[in-house]
């Protein structure tokens, strides 16, 4: 394939299914479900192609039903972190020379086996193992996995195109070669996507990956490796280890040829794992990349001119769907007082209709959160709340944990604008309002920008023109993805490049050409046609 300068097909986002009652496709689903519901699946560890089964079986069960167990996984420990080391390095050279076509072919060829055979698969075992309902499940495990894999694809490509001038007598050229040493993929429980995503794109650029998936999304992590496999990535290329996290990262961190790190996850998980990367510095044969999508604390301004019916939908669907578990969440409201009872009935209203449950009735909207502790952080919330003299929970404050880890959708008003919901990462379906003045509209602006310490999304709600030219202005620094007059949640890959700055991570932009280059390092070639037989310049006469 030397002797061509190929294209590939242009990407499109994948259309997202609707999967209307009664409609063939959620008939699928939900007996693709059903199946897998029942069956005990037998998760191992893939190292050099090889699963791999330890003495330590770990049971599944499902957040809709804490008794249901659906399989094991088999945990690892720190032997299996060095031969996923060895493995990755053993694979390096041959898969550095592969031409790019090659490494092209296998990711489109993942993402037409999503697209199709692994579709109802990949988005049954979300629902199952991360309690996604069927629209969730789609637009993350089936559309985004697949855009992530057709748009990197075509942004490798843009990528390789972006050469350098040549003068008169001589040729330049760059190569994006991967990184020296093997990289490190760490990925959250709540999107399979990103848990996709962030090996494979590295995976894609040339470079030999130890992945370690959160222990709550073993499930469909299985999937995405037996679709990687079968997409004909060679063994050793990704090695996925289910071990301690702590522990892996001690070691992975250590090691002379670690070269990247790219992670998603929580804050302060991150900055231990950066911590880390610091006191080895002086171990390491190369400096590495260090990449890390994190928390959030993601806003919705409100300005007296907003729709009403917009706002109240915005805040709905933008902090309760996925139980407020994406990063992006509504999860703080600054409402004007002129709109506050009005937006409170809408949203009432709204929340009254919601039904919870079991992703495998599709008309849920509202599943499980993810685990015993988020059920206890949220409870833990919620209780401190009804007790508070700052705040008051005025919609939902429910929640049960009788068969599966039920929050329900919860709004609390706050008169204290650094009240802790408001200014800490809950991630569940738990919304806090801060109800100010509308003469104020400035000075909460302010508040906005300054009362948390992250910067992931963000929205506001307006008419006047004005009034959303001075938010975008007051709040340049408060979001990496800012949204007017639509709810902070839903980004799309290759529409709104995705990820934050401050404490919610270093802003690389997930599935775009900028994150790309990260995991690349430029080698510069200049070559000259005639060569100078003379060492002096004309000006020594
Ligand atoms: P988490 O930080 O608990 O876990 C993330 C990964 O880190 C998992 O694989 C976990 O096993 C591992 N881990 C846990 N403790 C570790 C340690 N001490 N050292 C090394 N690794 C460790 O996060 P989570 O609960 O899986 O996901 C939710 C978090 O992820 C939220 O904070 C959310 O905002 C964030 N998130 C951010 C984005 C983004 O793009 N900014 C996207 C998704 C999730």
């Amino acid at each position: 394939m030397s002797k061509a300068i190929s294209q590939v097909p242009f990407a499109q986002n994948e259309p997202v299914n609707s999967y209307v009652p009664g409609s063939d496709e959620v008939k699928s689903l939900i007996s693709t479900y059903k199946k897998m519901w029942k069956e005990k699946t037998e998760i191992p560890m893939v190292i050099g192609g090889k699963d791999i089964k330890t003495d330590k079986k770990i049971q599944l069960s499902s957040p809709q039903d804490h008794q249901h167990d659906f399989g094991f996984y088999y945990e690892g420990d720190m032997s299996h972190v060095d031969s996923a080391i060895e493995s990755a390095l053993a694979a390096k050279s041959k898969w550095n020379a592969l031409g790019w076509e090659h490494r092209a072919a296998i990711f489109l060829k993942a993402a037409d086996l999503l697209a199709g055979p692994y579709r109802d698969v990949i988005n049954a075992a979300t629902m199952i193992g991360q309690s996604k309902n069927v629209h969730q499940a789609e637009i993350d495990a089936a559309c985004e996995f697949i855009d992530f894999l057709r748009f990197n694809v075509e942004f490798m490509t843009e990528l390789y195109a972006e050469q350098p001038v040549s003068d008169a007598g001589i040729w330049n050229r760059v190569e994006y070669r991967p990184l020296e040493g093997f990289c490190f993929a760490v990925t959250p429980f709540n999107f399979t996507a990103i848990s996709g995503n962030l090996p494979a794109c590295m995976a894609m650029m040339g470079n030999v990956v130890v992945w370690k998936p959160s222990d709550k999304q073993v499930y469909s992590a299985k999937v995405i490796m037996d679709v990687l496999k079968e997409a004909g990535l060679p063994d050793g290329v990704i090695n996925m280890i289910f071990t301690d996290g702590k522990e892996t990262a001690e070691k992975v961190l250590a090691h002379p040829d670690f070269a990247g790190l790219h992670f998603t996850g929580s804050t302060k998980v991150f900055q231990g794992m950066w911590k880390m990367i610091g006191d080895n510095i002086h171990n390491y044969k190369s400096y590495p990349r260090i990449v890390g999508e994190t928390g959030g604390k993601d806003f919705v301004m409100v300005h007296p001119s907003a729709n009403i019916e917009a706002v109240a939908t915005g805040l709905v669907r933008g902090a309760f769907e996925y139980q407020g578990q994406k990063c992006s969440a509504a999860s703080r409201a600054y409402v004007p007082k002129s709109l506050w009872n009005e937006v409170k009935a809408v949203m009432e209203a709204q929340i009254k209709t919601i039904k919870i449950g079991s992703p495998e009735d599709p008309s849920n909207f509202v599943n499980a959160v993810i685990d015993k502790n988020s059920f206890e952080k949220c409870k833990g919330y919620i209780d401190r709340a009804k007790a508070s003299n700052d705040a008051t929970v005025v919609i939902g404050g429910k929640y049960d944990d009788k068969k599966g880890w039920f929050v329900h959708p919860t709004v609390i008003e706050t008169i204290n604008p650094y009240y802790e919901s408001i200014v800490e990462e809950i991630f569940g379906p738990i919304l806090t309002v801060f109800v100010y003045e509308d003469e104020n509209w400035e000075d909460t602006l302010k508040l906005v920008d300054t009362s948390t310490q992250y910067s992931l999304t963000g929205s506001i709600f307006a008419q006047d023109r004005y009034a959303i030219d001075e938010a975008y202005k007051a709040l340049e620094n408060t979001s990496g993805n800012f949204y007017i007059n639509d709810k902070p949640t839903g980004a799309v890959v290759g529409q709104q490049p995705f990820g934050g700055s401050r404490a919610s991570g270093t802003n690389d932009k997930a599935g775009s050409k900028m994150n790309l280059t990260r995991w690349v390092s430029v080698r510069s070639i200049k070559e000259t046609f005639v060569s100078p037989k003379d060492y002096k310049y004309p000006y020594l006469g």
